[in-house]
């Protein structure tokens, strides 16, 4: 179909990134990305994104931002 970016897969690839999936849902993600070219290429953005995120920001992460980014993070997950 289109390029169109859809909101559903949006969640579904942000639990993906997370690995909050249970493995159906895994399984739903894993085909939806195969059949998305939208949804791949975003979640190749993002998998980079957060790779680059944990092992630079592992380094030389101001504490403060640290602590910022572990609220941000645990506001997200329930
Ligand atoms: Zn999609």
């Amino acid at each position: 179909m289109s390029n169109a970016p859809c909101d559903k897969c949006e969640e579904l690839l942000q639990d993906y990134l997370d690995r909050q999936l249970s493995a159906p849902e895994m399984a739903e993600a894993e085909l939806h990305l195969d059949a998305c070219e939208y949804c791949r290429r975003r979640y190749r953005f993002e998998s980079n994104l957060r790779m680059y995120v944990r092992t630079s920001a592992a380094e030389r992460m101001p504490p403060g931002l640290m602590q910022k980014l572990s609220e941000l993070r645990s506001l997200g997950a329930p």
